[in-house]
């Protein structure tokens, strides 16, 4: 059980996401954590909305993924990847290697998210160097993107919800496409083509690569646009010698109803970044494919892809991934995420009458509520937790993704109570940002 006086430490101790030690936001003891219930130490209950940000997609506490951690522990629970290798990590990279577009045979299994995003800058940045176009050093990447905390993933991120400014000239500078402006589910608009188009004639001869999340800017605002894009994104790289990865950390593994947002478009990227519900939340791992040609080409004249994290390929987490990707192909994954996105679709619609609401969508497993201005989550989130479900807004942005094994009853619940306090907000949505509480501090993941 978890003292008062426990709850007073971490709040003067401890970090938690995008937080200040001096004034720092109101964080819930949690006692455990089943299917899509989220069990708060003074026995309250939640309905989880958010899916450990993207990750949990088969729920909490699943037999199956605890089985696989334990039979794994027994045996091993860490060891060196360096001159080492084990099951765990062949069996899941033969697996992704399958499921994945076939030009993708190489995979190096990474730490996190981020990590993986980083070691796609450096295959992309040591292949061009290696093809002796060291003036190709740069990375083009869209506004209102996001890929991850450390110093590159940052770089690649929107400048403006990344606080670039933060960092003074520690963070690369690197190059910038307006966000997509063309819709999920509509055709590339003339805007956006232009914008394409020049951009590549500006830049390409700089350009390692273009690094996009596919189909859905998550953290950055929650857009989904449209597939088209994609297309012309992959043909100008192409045309001009400029790597294309695909950032589907978030995306992947069925979240935009297919098992990587890029089959919406029918593209392959040069390197692929998948993370998240790759372990289904239970472990950190993440990992980075890419093509023969790429790998052939960083490893040409006795080169060596530079990058070795003590914790790569780490077997628990290996094993505990290939329990989770197998589940899911096993499981009706595709119908299970049409029925989430038909309920959503439904019992979020009213939310477009709610004063201040300027947008409601969905794109699969994913729904979201714009507001006109940024919540206030200080208000929003005890009213949230009070009305018995999970659900963590950050900038406009109020969305719900929840495990793919949500009950439909749970789903209906979650929505209607979610749009009963949306209605009750006093002065909603009137409220200004908070103080001292920046877009960072509310971030999506
Ligand atoms: N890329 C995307 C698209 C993400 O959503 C995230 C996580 N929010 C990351 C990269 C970074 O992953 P991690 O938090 O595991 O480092």
């Amino acid at each position: 059980m978890i003292s008062e006086k426990m709850v007073q430490f971490d709040r003067d101790h401890i970090w938690h996401p995008y937080t200040s030690m001096t004034t720092p936001l109101a964080v819930y003891p949690v006692e455990s954590a089943q299917g899509t219930t989220i069990r708060l130490t003074d026995g309250r209950e939640l309905i989880d909305g958010m899916s450990s940000w993207w990750s949990t997609i088969h729920g909490y506490n699943h037999p199956r993924l605890n089985e696989a951690i334990r039979i794994q522990s027994e045996k091993m629970n860490h060891i060196m990847f360096g001159g080492l290798t084990h099951e765990p990590a062949i069996l899941l990279s033969q697996l992704l290697i399958e499921i994945t577009p076939e030009p993708l045979q190489h995979i190096f299994l990474a730490d996190s998210g981020s990590i993986s995003v980083e070691v796609a800058m450096k295959m992309a940045l040591q292949y061009q160097f290696n093809q002796n176009k060291s003036e190709k050093c740069r990375f083009g990447a869209l506004r209102k993107g996001y890929h991850g905390d450390t110093f590159g993933a940052m770089s690649v991120s929107d400048p403006e919800t990344g606080m670039h400014s933060l960092f003074g000239n520690s963070v690369a500078k690197q190059l910038f496409l307006e966000a997509p402006s063309s819709k999920f589910g509509e055709s590339l608009n003339d805007f956006d083509r232009t914008n394409l188009h020049d951009f590549f004639s500006r830049n390409s001869h700089e350009l390692a690569a273009v690094i996009v999340e596919p189909i859905v800017q998550g953290a950055g605002g929650m857009r989904f646009y449209s597939a088209e894009y994609l297309i012309e994104l992959r043909k100008l790289c192409s045309e001009n010698d400029v790597l294309l990865i695909a950032d589907e950390i978030a995306t992947g593994f069925g979240r935009t109803g297919k098992l990587f947002a890029c089959e919406h478009a029918g593209i392959v990227p040069d390197i692929l970044c998948l993370g998240k519900a790759l372990t289904g939340g239970q472990m950190t791992l993440a990992a980075t494919l890419t093509t023969t040609e790429v790998a052939r080409g960083i490893c040409a004249d006795g080169n060596v892809l530079m990058h070795g994290p003590t914790f790569m390929a780490n077997p628990l987490a290996c094993a505990v991934a290939l329990e989770s990707t197998r589940l899911l192909l096993e499981s009706p994954w595709e119908s299970r995420i049409i029925g989430i996105s038909e309920i959503l679709t439904e019992s979020l619609a009213p939310a477009r009458s709610i004063s201040g609401v300027v947008d409601v969508r969905i794109c699969g497993a994913i729904g979201v509520i714009e507001t006109e201005v940024a919540v206030r989550m200080s208000e929003l989130q005890p009213r949230f937790v009070d009305a018995g479900i999970w659900v963590r807004p950050f900038g406009k942005v109020i969305y719900i993704m929840p495990a793919f094994t949500i009950k439909e009853m749970a789903l209906k619940l979650l929505c209607e109570r979610l749009l009963t306090v949306l209605k009750t907000v006093k002065n909603y949505p009137d409220c200004p940002v908070e103080a001292g509480v920046s877009i960072r501090q509310t971030k999506a993941t």
